[in-house]
């Protein structure tokens, strides 16, 4: 087939991200990002890549999706690879919360948009934006397939006994309350690059992910399917995060109410944004938690406070990849992915220590070399493969759009095994 582009979004708040595609290489041809949309600083920053051409920023009001969409296509127009070419094959979109009804990518119509609409109470902050972006690219071009890819859909395949709070079922059905998890698309991508490193069938192997970025999340995935994920009805449940607490007895909140005098929305941003390694630490990235611990001298609390933090994160890190091998029973491999898994060493180091009765360990030149791709840790041999393997969220959005509309399996880039779905 002639049109072999697939053009992915992933509309924020006030953001758009995009990435053009070309689905016979999955080759980037252009990136970019607009931020602060809405106000009077937008900044477009564009990336012709496939051109090779450096990459441009304008700043200037941009006053909604649409104004950032138009402004996007404008960019692309420069570099020859214009909206309106007969190379684009589908705009894909990155959804947050497809609930319980979608378990695959879905090709746009009115019926889905008002269901995704209909999620909005389950994922306020995120659905309504993804929502403008889709009705804003659709309106650009209506005879163009769009398509809705969902961060919940990978984690569908959970069993009711993981996916259920036990919480009075009436009520938790009147509200949807249940555990959906995010990162389905990393979890998905990254699971099966894992088995595809180990050289086996998706379906032959068990793999516990370790998404470790601002945002962290575990799964269990028996056999290609997902059969647990820490993160719940939001993605504040389960790790340790840059800002978010992850895992707390939900009567911290009771008592904050009560004791404390917060509002509901004062300890929702304090959980969601002045938590986890922020909260306990004062920074969120890694790298600088790290140097404060390798820089600090005994007795220097700025280096205890980031040692403690650092410590926190991995005791919970720890205590999920027990849970998912107890989960899973048999494990073929552990994986490390997204910026903290894929960069910071000592994270991985510190998470395996003293793992060898259950067959993981890691080998120190290994762990301490880098590499762009995927690649094994674990020493020769090792019972349990420990692996790095980089996530591609937007590689693995376009193969999911791409293939539902018709682009040739053979073509996708990135895959072998002609899933599709995520
Ligand atoms: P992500 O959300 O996947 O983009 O990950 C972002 C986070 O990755 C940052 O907040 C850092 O904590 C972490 N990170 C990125 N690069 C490095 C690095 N070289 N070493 C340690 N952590 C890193």
């Amino acid at each position: 087939m002639t049109a072999s582009r697939v053009l992915v979004l992933n509309s924020g708040s006030s953001s758009v991200k995009y990435q053009l595609l070309d689905m016979r290489d999955g080759s980037r041809l252009a990136a970019g990002l607009v931020e602060r949309i809405g106000e009077e600083t937008s900044r477009l920053k564009h990336s012709p890549l496939a051109a090779g051409g450096e990459s441009r920023e304008t700043t200037g009001p941009i006053a909604d999706h649409d104004a950032a969409l138009k402004a996007v296509a404008r960019e692309l127009s420069r570099d020859g690879l214009g909206l309106d070419s007969p190379e684009l094959a589908a705009i894909g979109h990155r959804v947050v919360h497809g609930g319980k009804r979608f378990t695959e990518p879905t090709v746009v119509d009115d019926a889905v948009l008002a269901e995704i609409e209909r999620l909005i109470p389950v994922a306020p902050l995120h659905n309504p934006a993804n929502l403008t972006g889709i009705r804003t690219a659709r309106a650009l071009r209506p005879d163009l397939p769009q398509v809705a890819v969902f961060d919940t859909a990978f984690h569908t395949t959970m069993p009711e006994a993981a996916a259920r709070y036990a919480i009075d079922v009436e009520t938790a059905d009147r509200h949807r309350i249940r555990r959906y998890g995010f990162h389905g698309t990393s979890h998905a991508y990254v699971s099966r690059e894992t088995a595809r490193l180990l050289g086996r069938a998706p379906q032959d192997v068990n793999v516990i992910v370790l998404h470790l970025g601002n945002g962290a999340s575990a799964s269990a995935v028996r056999g290609g399917r997902c059969v647990d994920t820490s993160m719940g009805l939001t993605p504040l449940e389960g790790l340790v995060m840059g800002t978010r607490s992850g895992d707390v007895d939900p009567a911290v909140i009771f008592h904050l109410t009560r004791v404390g005098g917060m509002s509901t929305d004062e300890i929702d941003t304090l959980l969601n944004k002045k938590s986890g390694l922020v909260g306990l630490c004062g920074d969120n990235d890694m790298r600088e938690i790290r140097r404060r611990i390798d820089e600090g001298v005994e007795g220097d609390e700025d280096a205890a406070r980031a040692k403690l933090a650092f410590d926190i994160y991995i005791h919970r890190l720890r205590k999920y990849i027990g849970a998912y091998y107890a989960v899973l029973g048999t494990v073929d491999a552990v994986v490390f992915t997204a910026g903290v898994g894929e960069n910071a060493a000592p994270v991985r180091e510190s998470a395996i220590a003293g793992l060898e009765a259950l067959g993981l360990a890691v080998d120190p030149g290994l762990n301490a070399a880098r590499s762009a791709g995927p690649r094994l840790i674990s020493p020769e041999g090792a019972r349990v493969a420990v692996a790095v393997v980089p996530t591609d969220e937007e590689l693995e959005i376009a193969n999911q759009t791409y293939a539902l509309v018709g682009g040739d399996a053979a073509e996708r880039a990135g895959q072998d095994d002609g899933e599709g779905a995520a």
